[in-house]
């Protein structure tokens, strides 16, 4: 039986159902972070293209982030705004704050991070308090990531309805809900033994390390575990950045265990199709974007091996110098992300500096942010060295690349499986367990020999390595496919457009 929404403005006044419908107002709350931003960012472009108005709240050094990109479309004339808010730390009892100040998550320290959280809570009021005073129409729908619970109370609030938004594929949300729907773990008490996912046609096996669930493990994250499944359950909906034809068994098989509606949009980042807003997403990047396209020009097509882990990881000094070892030996050009100086100690400092002279002319550095998309969708591109980051993953499989799969935490595990064992597009450098957020860090997770032995197979690889790029050739196929006018997401977007207008009755479940 499908519950009905009705979708009305957020004041009083009765919405005559004959009036016009007046274009849906999404109001974006993403998570602190930039695999989370960025997309919702592109998610509120897309919608903003079918004429809904979109709001993107975010804190101040948050916002900063991806003013450029936002401006830039507003300048285009699409009806997107960013609106800041900064953080109370007093008020949640941490009278100076965190270290440095910090509002974005990859800057907040792990023993500050339920704080952080509970800070970003109180900005339900100033959230509501804007958007009753000053928004340009009442918002018509909130579009909350997934970790944030209090915005349960916020859609409530203003009367209107409340999707999650995933930043993760279907296949990964639909494992993590069905260990826990049906207590996979129970019983089982070494964390790294393996257990089958159950519900699932195919059997996939995963560990309580690997695959714990959202929130769960933690000491003292309990009552938020339990606060963001209540607030996932209880969503009129969910919009997830995958696309439908690549794993339409697990985005049909989410909708049904949640008996709601799921609107596939990705991969969103195909929203960017021009070198300046390609450069600028996410971030202001640390390499200039016409020198990054020259250097690449200069190499053979599909030659180059792409290496990052995406905003959060980093590695210990150790592991720094046997993948860069390791990707010196495999003989490839190569780009590698290292982050800024000031991430490494003196010896990695060192070795980078060495290996960076060493290499000159073959491996690129990037001593920051780095213009990943763009890189990504440079013919010169050949294969991407990720930590499984879901926007990592989607957006080289929007690029057409296979990928060595090298999981660091949280749901990367399960993505890491979803390029090798569903989509045939990963070669996995074997880690097993989650290396960030503990404290017995070990230095060397993977060795030199087998990163080079992983990136020559994805670049080689004799047949299987040609069966893994021909498959990520098609998937990006059906990746644009799906993005362009009467594809599925593209579809997905103008529905979504169109269910939120004001006046409009929308079913939310299945
Ligand atoms: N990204 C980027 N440049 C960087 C690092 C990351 O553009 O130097 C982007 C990347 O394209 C992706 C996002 O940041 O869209 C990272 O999200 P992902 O889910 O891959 O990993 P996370 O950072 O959340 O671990």
């Amino acid at each position: 039986m499908p519950s009905l929404v009705h979708v009305q403005a957020a004041t009083n006044e009765e919405v005559k159902p004959e009036a016009a419908a007046a274009a849906a107002h999404f109001v974006f709350v993403p998570l602190m972070a930039q695999g989370h931003i960025i997309p919702a960012v592109d998610t509120a472009l897309l919608l903003a293209t079918q004429g809904a108005l979109c709001t993107i709240v975010a804190t101040p050094s948050t916002a900063a982030r991806v003013r450029p990109t936002v401006e830039s479309a507003r300048r285009s004339g699409l009806p997107v705004s960013l609106v800041d808010f900064p953080l109370d730390y007093a008020a949640v009892g941490l009278p100076d704050g965190v270290p440095g100040g910090a509002d974005n998550m990859d800057n907040v320290p792990p023993e500050y991070m339920l704080a952080y959280f509970s800070a970003v809570a109180l900005l339900r009021g100033p959230i509501e308090a804007h958007l009753r005073d000053h928004a340009p129409q009442p918002a018509t729908c909130i579009v909350s990531d997934f970790c944030h619970p209090w915005t349960v109370e916020l859609a409530a609030s203003l009367g209107v309805p409340r999707l999650s938004f995933f930043s993760m594929c279907a296949f990964c949300v639909l494992c993590q809900h069905n260990v826990e729907r049906f207590n996979a773990y129970d019983g089982v008490l070494d964390y790294n033994q393996p257990v089958v996912v159950p519900g699932l046609e195919k059997r996939f096996e995963v560990t309580r390390a690997q695959a714990p669930g959202f929130f769960r493990g933690w000491p003292g994250w309990e009552k938020f575990g339990d606060d963001v499944e209540r607030a996932r359950a209880e969503a009129d909906g969910v919009v997830m950045n995958t696309f439908v034809e690549m794993e339409p068994e697990y985005v049909a098989g989410y909708a049904a265990a949640r008996g709601m509606k799921v609107w596939t949009v990705g991969p969103v980042s195909l929203y960017h199709q021009h070198v300046t807003t390609l450069a600028a997403r996410g971030n202001t990047a640390a390499i200039d974007a016409d020198d990054c396209v020259r250097w690449l020009d200069d190499k053979e097509p599909s030659s180059v091996v792409y290496v990052s882990f995406g905003s959060i990881a980093h590695a210990d000094p150790k592991q720094v110098s046997e993948l860069g070892l390791g990707l010196e030996a495999s003989g490839y050009p190569f780009i590698w992300v290292v982050k800024d100086a000031g991430r490494h100690d003196e010896a990695a400092l060192a070795f980078l500096r060495g290996l960076e002279e060493r290499v000159a002319g073959r491996g690129l550095l990037i001593w920051g942010w780095a213009p990943q998309a763009l890189i990504l969708s440079h013919r010169a591109a050949g294969a991407f060295v990720t930590h499984c980051g879901w926007n990592s993953t989607l957006e080289a499989v929007a690029a057409g690349l296979p990928v060595v799969t090298w999981p660091h935490f949280t749901d990367q595990f399960l993505n890491e499986k979803m390029a090798v064992e569903v989509l045939g597009i990963g070669v996995s450098v074997g880690v097993k367990e989650p290396v960030m957020y503990r404290t017995d860090q070990k230095d060397v997770v993977v060795g030199r020999e087998t990163v080079e032995a992983a990136v020559r197979s994805a670049m080689d690889g004799g047949e299987d390595g040609e069966a893994r790029r021909c498959k990520a050739r098609a998937l990006a196929v059906k990746a644009r496919a799906a993005m362009r006018e009467g594809g599925s997401s593209h579809a997905n977007i103008c529905d979504l457009a169109k269910c939120f207008e004001v006046g409009a009755t929308q079913g939310t479940a299945e």
